[in-house]
């Protein structure tokens, strides 16, 4: 998979992914180039830049290895970046696992009993953890310490295996789920929320930059308002810009390209796709705006309600599209009006 050139077989996402804020291996492959290596270069996060930078230079000072950190956020907003930019501002080496990717407790086991000391260990999506993975782990990052099971049945016995000292850097979309015995041995819990488009704008330029293109302002700011205040989409958005321009244009990255792209790949004004976009109707066709439960809401999109509520809920609900009630989704006035609909009389009491 290394010489494949990840921008080739980017154009070729469906239209509907352009504005998902997940990414798979190939983008993964693409972002890496774009990706701030160094707390200064991270853009906007200004709360969470400072109070990081307060953690990470204190266990600087101090020669030892700081609390273990949690960040929480959607999807596409920088936690693997921050978790490099840990392990790279404290000189340690990073190691990378995932919630999913542990199947068995013994798994984890085998990761921790193998980290040298001063490592920092990313662990997204780790809310997904198993529960007998996530009891392992709450002791690993008290104690320093796993208990590894020799033998079975009631001939079992638990041997102690000292640790060195680690920092786990976990990162995950739903801080709720979290049970507080886990959330609990986090030192420092970073909340990432959606960028300004200043700050997006910012992300752009540096993007282009790195990519060795010029962004018009102009263009800039376009994309940045249709990026749902996320850098993975905004810099998803640069690279087909940069095609079109590229292919379909004069070579600049120009107000008229980035027009041009967004419609080739269905982003509308307000930076929603097709996801989105299905949500919305959905609510408002089939269910008359709501409310509606999230899972059947998922269901008649075709998606996961995990999906739907990681994805494209956030957004909707920031962007005061929809609003969560005890009763389910409802679709808002903006809603109606963004698909160009009218509301059913009755539906404006929910609005008061
Ligand atoms: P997450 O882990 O939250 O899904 P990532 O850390 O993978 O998100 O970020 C996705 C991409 O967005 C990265 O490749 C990076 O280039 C870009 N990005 C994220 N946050 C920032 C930021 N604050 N400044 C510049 N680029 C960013």
């Amino acid at each position: 998979m290394d010489d494949v050139d990840p921008d080739v077989y980017g154009v070729d996402l469906p239209a509907d992914r352009m504005t998902g804020s997940g990414a798979d291996d190939l983008e993964r492959a693409a972002e890496a180039a774009l990706r701030p290596r160094r707390l200064e270069e991270f853009v906007g996060q200004r709360v969470v830049r400072d109070q990081l930078s307060l953690v990470l230079d204190a266990a600087l000072g101090r020669g030892s290895s700081p609390d273990h950190v949690l960040l929480s956020g959607p999807p596409g907003l920088g936690k693997t970046t921050l978790a490099m930019i840990i392990a790279a501002e404290l000189g340690a080496s990073l190691r990378v696992t995932s919630g999913p990717a542990i199947q068995h407790a013994g798994d984890l086991a085998a990761v921790l009993s193998s980290l040298d000391e001063g490592e920092v260990l990313f662990i997204d999506e780790i809310h997904r953890l198993a529960r007998p993975a996530e009891e392992l782990l709450y002791v690993a990052m008290e104690d320093f310490r796993v208990d590894v099971v020799v033998g079975k049945g009631a001939g079992a016995s638990a041997i102690p295996l000292t640790l060195p000292r680690f920092t786990v850097v976990g990162a995950t979309t739903r801080a709720g789920l979290l049970p507080a015995p886990l959330r609990d041995r986090f030192g420092f819990t970073g909340h990432l929320d959606f960028y300004s488009s200043d700050e997006l704008e910012r992300v752009l330029v540096r993007s282009a930059g790195l990519l060795g293109s010029e962004l018009q302002a102009e263009a800039a700011s376009e994309l940045a308002s249709r990026s749902r205040g996320t850098p993975r989409i905004a810099n998803r958005l640069l690279r087909r810009v940069r095609d079109w321009a590229q292919v379909r244009g004069d070579g600049s990255m120009d107000l008229r390209a980035a027009r041009a792209a967004l419609e080739v790949y269905e982003v509308d004004a307000l930076g929603l796709d097709r996801l989105d976009r299905a949500v919305l109707r959905a609510l408002c066709t089939r269910f008359g705006g709501g409310p509606v439960g999230l899972t059947t809401l998922a269901v008649t999109v075709g998606e996961e309600p995990e999906t739907v509520e990681t994805v494209a809920e956030p957004f909707l609900v920031r962007e005061g599209l929809i609003g969560r009630t005890s009763r389910g989704r409802v679709a808002t006035p903006a809603a109606w009006a963004h698909l160009g609909l009218t509301p059913p009389a009755d539906g404006a009491t929910l609005f008061g």
